[in-house]
């Protein structure tokens, strides 16, 4: 796997205006080198202690991006640095953030995700509680927080026609959210095995991993 090569062969295949983050969980601190080397800036772990070690150590003008679940407790391991959090699934983390983010006086943005795929075991909340949390009062009232848009994740299948579905139902939830709430700008959708569909489908950020740094060995 040569990490530079592939995200050059990516970057090549999307639009200028979809945002790629990199998604290094479980990589080595050099896989993230070489594609910072590569001209890649924005990177995307789902466990946040692994996050901070790499932030830790890795350079500063990295943009590192939250896409797993994310336990209330862990909020202050990343609230100094951390730039999106892809995966909002309550108003109760959000007042968690909101404190937290208050503490180094920054603003942290946050995407709300909503289920889609068929899986019990996917995360996500459904339309009506993304307006109840938007239009919640403790919301309103957040200045640390600020939802710029909605991540998903289509089911795992080979069926295109079921992932199609999927990523146009969140991109229609988000198109009608976005002439409604003015702090909207991102709808965070596709993955390696995805991300093209995602894109026809109007994603504007889409998270990819194996296809840049290989298969994921978990011990
Ligand atoms: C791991 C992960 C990805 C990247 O998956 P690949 O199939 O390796 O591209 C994207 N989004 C989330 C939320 C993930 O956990």
């Amino acid at each position: 796997m040569n990490i530079a090569e592939n995200l050059k062969r990516i970057k090549a295949e999307i639009p200028e205006e979809v945002t790629l983050v990199a998604i290094s969980k479980t990589k080595p601190e050099k896989d993230i080198l070489a594609a910072y080397e590569a001209g890649q800036r924005i990177f995307g772990e789902n466990k946040i202690q692994e996050m901070t070690e790499k932030w830790e150590k890795l350079p500063k003008d990295i943009e590192w991006h939250m896409v797993g679940h994310v336990q209330r407790n862990k909020v202050k391991y990343m609230a100094e640095f951390v730039e999106l959090i892809h995966a909002v699934d309550s108003l109760k983390l959000l007042k968690e953030i909101e404190k937290q983010a208050a503490k180094y006086d920054r603003t942290i943005n946050c995407l709300l995700q909503i289920k889609i795929a068929e899986e019990d075991t996917k995360y996500g909340i459904n339309v009506d509680e993304v307006e109840s949390i938007l239009q919640s009062e403790a919301y309103r009232k957040m200045t640390h927080v600020k939802v710029v848009g909605l991540m998903g994740m289509a089911t795992f299948t080979e069926n295109e026609e079921q992932i199609k579905e999927e990523f146009s139902f969140l991109s229609t939830t988000f198109e009608d959210l976005k002439s409604r709430y003015n702090s909207f700008t991102i709808l965070s959708m596709g993955m390696s095995g995805d991300y093209k569909i995602a894109i026809d489908c109007g994603s504007t950020m889409i998270r990819v991993g194996s296809s840049i740094f290989g298969e994921r060995n978990y011990q």
